[in-house]
This record gives C-alpha cells, sequence and structure tokens, in this order.
C-alpha cells in the first residue's frame, strides 16, 4: 500500500507539479502538491502531503490513510488551523478535540483523509484573534469581539479545500459533518460528495459544556465558565449525550 501511494504520488507529481489553473472560488485560489512523506502518529499511520498556493503563500497539508489517490468515496474531514487549540489545548474552543477525533476515526479507517486548512482565526490571522479574545476578556460582548474578529469566509475555504481533492484526483467523498449546507458548498465547486459521516466526539471533562443544557444559542457557544466563544470550525461535533434539541441546534 506505501509503495502504490509513493508510486501515485511521483506520477502525480511529475504530472501536476507544475500545476496553475485560474483557480477556484472569489479568490481565484489554486494550489499545487509539492511533497509527500510518511507520517506515523500515536492515531495510525498517515502520510502527509503539502500543498503550495499561488496566491497568498499559505502551505496547505493533506494528512492521509490508505491510498487515497484517485479513490472513490474517500471520508474526508476538514479542519481549519488553531494554534491555540490545536497546539496547546486551549479551552476557548473545541478544535483540538475536533481534530483528535477526525484523526482517531480515520486513523482506523482503511481509507480517508484530513485537509488541515491554514485558516487560523477564520481566515483573519492569529493576531486578529488574539485581540478578539482580549476584547473578550475585557468584557466585551460577543457581537462586539465578532467585529474584531470578522466573519469566517466559507467560500474561500471550501475552495482551497476543493481545490486539494480535485489535485489528489479524489473521484468523490463521504463529507465527516454534522452540517449538510456544508455539502452543498462542496459540491458547487464540483466536488462530488456521495455521504456524510456524523461527526461524534466521545464526552470528556472539556467538552462537557456542550452537554449542558444552554450549550448552544444562537451559533455561538458556552464553556463551563460561563464565557461565549465563537465557533472557529465549520461546523460542530455532535458529542455522545446530546439530546436532539442539541444536535438539531447545531445547524440553525
Ligand atoms: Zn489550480
Ligand atoms: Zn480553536
Amino acid at each position: 500500500m506505501t509503495t502504490t501511494m509513493h508510486e501515485k504520488f511521483d506520477i502525480l507529481l511529475e504530472t501536476e507539479g507544475d500545476h496553475e489553473c485560474e483557480g477556484l472560488g472569489r479568490d481565484k485560489v489554486c494550489v499545487r502538491i509539492v511533497a509527500m512523506a510518511e507520517l506515523p502518529t500515536r492515531f495510525g499511520d498517515f502520510h502527509i502531503i503539502a500543498f503550495e498556493n499561488n496566491r497568498d503563500g499559505k502551505e496547505h497539508v493533506a494528512i492521509t490513510k490508505g491510498d487515497v489517490i484517485g479513490a472513490s468515496d474517500v471520508p474526508v474531514r476538514l479542519h481549519s488551523e488553531c494554534l491555540t487549540g490545536d497546539v496547546v489545548g486551549s479551552l476557548r474552543c473545541d478544535c483540538r478535540d475536533q481534530l483528535e477525533t477526525a484523526l482517531k476515526t480515520i486513523g482506523q479507517m482503511e481509507k480517508g483523509m484530513v485537509l488541515y486548512l491554514r485558516q487560523e482565526g477564520r481566515g483573519i490571522g492569529l493576531i486578529n484573534k488574539i485581540r478578539a479574545y482580549s476584547l473578550q476578556d475585557e468584557g466585551l460582548d460577543t457581537v462586539e469581539a465578532n467585529l474584531a474578529l470578522g466573519f469566517r469566509d466559507d467560500e474561500r475555504d471550501y475552495a482551497v479545500a476543493a481545490h486539494m481533492l480535485m489535485s489528489l484526483k479524489i473521484k468523490s467523498v463521504q463529507l465527516m459533518t454534522n452540517n449538510p449546507k456544508k455539502i452543498n458548498q462542496l459540491t458547487q465547486y464540483g466536488i462530488e460528495v456521495n455521504g456524510r459521516i456524523p461527526h461524534i466526539m466521545a464526552p470528556n471533562e472539556y467538552n462537557r459544556f456542550y452537554l449542558e443544557t444552554k450549550a448552544i444559542k444562537s451559533g455561538h457557544m458556552i464553556d463551563f465558565r460561563g464565557k461565549e466563544h465563537l465557533r472557529e470550525q465549520y461546523d460542530d461535533p455532535i458529542v455522545e449525550g446530546m439530546s436532539e434539541d442539541q444536535i438539531g441546534a447545531l445547524n440553525d
């Protein structure tokens, strides 16, 4: 399997290594594959595939399991970079739980991938995200902090993800999401989405705010210290133990 994956990648690099197109989405983003390496992790053995971006220089990666190049029905999770959550384990968001759950789930599958998108702070960067945190610390409400943080540009995110899937010649995907609306957006960029895999996290002491009655309120989440936070990922996971109402509220 490993050999096949490397052989396929070498061929892909030869034919697509200097790829350039008009780009996708409003920002006309085009990415191209650059390198691939083995990536053994605590969640399973993956490959990591690096992409270079001809518009804003952001370096995205696909963390892939199994022989995915040119494959059909590939389980895919889209994850937006969150340095504070992913790396440091911040409890202001649940990004790390979401990422670990995705890697654990896909790590046990025959094939699949996490697209790790460099969209820190909803695409406006780490510094602005920390500015927004700072405003919240000073007591500003979410609306005001929202203005500082800016709003996520879903369109741009999906354009990059869609192009990454195209670059890997993925024929069709099963999106790991709880939000059916996201499937439509990816479809608009020409990706065939054959199905949806619910993103379900095991409960732990850090995500229990989701399980509390007021956990989800008008698109925001409230942590166990009673502070309200913005969602940093595209869509929220389901935590085992959530009520039907809480699950339903995720997509409102
Ligand atoms: Zn392109
Ligand atoms: Zn986060």
